[in-house]
C-alpha cells in the first residue's frame, strides 16, 4: 500500500505533484494528524464487516486507514484533481472512489450491494460549507449503521443540544429525531492544513426509531416553531402555511397535547414536537371529516 499521508509534508507534496491547491471554496482543510485519524476510525469500530462510505475523502488521509480495516470503502469526492490522487494512490480492488457532489448522488447507488452480514457505516472529515445538508442527506436513508463525522465545534454543538440552550434548533429536533448523537471529542484547528477558523468536533451518531413518526413529516412544525423564536407557539403555529386552524384552535390542539401554549418552540423536547404533530393530524382528520359530512 502507498505510504502513509497523514504527515503534513507529505500532503502537501502530492498536492504539489498533482498541481493542486487546497480549495477553500470545496471546504478543504485537509487532516494532518495521526491520532486524530485513528481517534476518527476507532470511533466507528470499523470491522472487515463494514462496508464505509467517506464523504470528501481529499487526499485519502481517512480513506487509507479506512480501507486498511474495513471490507471496503466507497470514497467520494467532488474535486477531480483529488479525485485522480485517490484512484492512484489507494488498492482500486478495496476502494471505489466516485468522482462527484455527494448530494447529487444517491446513498443506495453508493454503497452497492451489502450482504445481510455486513453494516454501512458513514464516516467522514465534512466539508464544513455543506454539513446540514449532507446531513440531511443521509438521515433519511436509514440503512447505515453508524456514522462519525467531523464537524464545526458549533454545529457539532447545535445537532446534540437539547430544549432550552442556545444552540437548540430545528437541526437538534430533525438529528433527535432519526439519531442518537453524541460529541466525542473536539478537535483543534492545529490538525489540519491548511489551518480552519474555526475549531472542530467529532459527532456519532446512531440511528433510531422509537418514535412512530415519520420525522420528515414533523419538519413544517419544527420550522414554524422555530422560524420565531421568539414567539409563542400559539403564535408562531397559527401563522404557519401548512396550518389552516385559527390562533384559538390551534390554542386548543396544543393544550389537548399537553402543552401550554405560551411556551415557546425551543422549549419542546423532540417528544413533545411529535405528540404535538399527532394531535395536529387527529384534529386535521376531524375537520376533513366534518367538513366532508357538511357537504
Ligand atoms: N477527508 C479529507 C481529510 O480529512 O483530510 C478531506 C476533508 S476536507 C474537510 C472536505 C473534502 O470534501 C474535500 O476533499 C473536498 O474536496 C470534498 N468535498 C467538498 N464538497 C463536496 C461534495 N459536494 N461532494 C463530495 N466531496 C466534497
Amino acid at each position: 500500500m502507498p505510504g502513509d499521508v497523514v504527515v503534513p509534508r507529505n500532503t502537501r507534496s502530492i498536492l504539489e505533484k498533482y498541481g493542486l491547491q487546497p480549495k477553500k471554496s470545496l471546504g478543504q482543510n485537509f487532516l494532518i494528524d495521526r491520532n486524530i485519524r485513528d481517534k476518527i476510525i476507532d470511533a466507528a469500530a470499523i470491522t472487515q464487516d463494514d462496508v464505509v462510505l467517506e464523504i470528501g475523502p481529499g487526499v485519502g488521509t481517512l480513506t487509507e486507514e479506512l480501507a486498511r480495516r474495513a471490507a471496503r470503502v466507497t470514497a467520494v469526492e467532488l474535486d477531480g484533481g483529488l479525485a485522480q490522487v485517490l484512484r492512484d494512490r489507494l488498492p482500486s480492488e478495496r476502494v471505489w472512489v466516485v468522482e462527484g457532489d455527494v448530494l447529487a448522488l444517491e446513498p443506495p447507488a453508493l454503497v452497492g450491494e451489502v450482504s445481510p452480514k455486513q453494516r454501512i457505516k458513514i464516516v467522514a472529515n465534512l466539508p464544513y460549507y455543506i454539513t446540514s445538508p449532507i446531513i440531511f442527506h443521509f438521515l433519511e436513508w436509514k440503512r447505515w449503521e453508524m456514522m462519525v463525522i467531523m464537524v464545526q465545534e458549533e454545529v457539532g454543538e447545535r445537532l446534540v443540544a437539547g430544549p432550552g440552550t442556545k444552540a437548540y434548533g430545528a437541526l437538534s429536533v430533525a438529528v433527535a429525531l432519526h439519531a442518537r448523537a453524541e460529541v466525542l471529542f473536539k478537535v483543534s484547528s492545529r490538525v489540519f492544513w491548511p489551518r480552519p477558523q474555526v475549531g472542530s468536533a467529532v459527532v456519532r451518531l446512531v440511528p433510531r426509531d422509537d418514535f412512530g413518526v415519520d420525522p420528515k413529516e414533523c419538519s413544517p412544525l419544527v420550522r414554524a416553531a422555530f422560524g420565531q423564536r421568539r414567539k409563542t407557539l400559539a403564535n408562531a403555529l397559527s401563522a404557519a402555511p401548512w396550518n389552516p386552524l385559527s390562533k384559538e384552535e390551534t390554542e386548543k390542539v396544543l393544550l389537548s397535547a399537553r402543552i401550554d401554549p405560551v411556551r415557546r418552540g425551543e422549549s419542546l423536547t423532540p417528544e413533545e414536537f411529535v405528540r404535538l404533530w399527532m394531535e395536529f393530524q387527529r384534529v386535521g382528520k376531524i375537520q376533513d371529516v366534518a367538513g366532508r359530512n357538511g357537504d
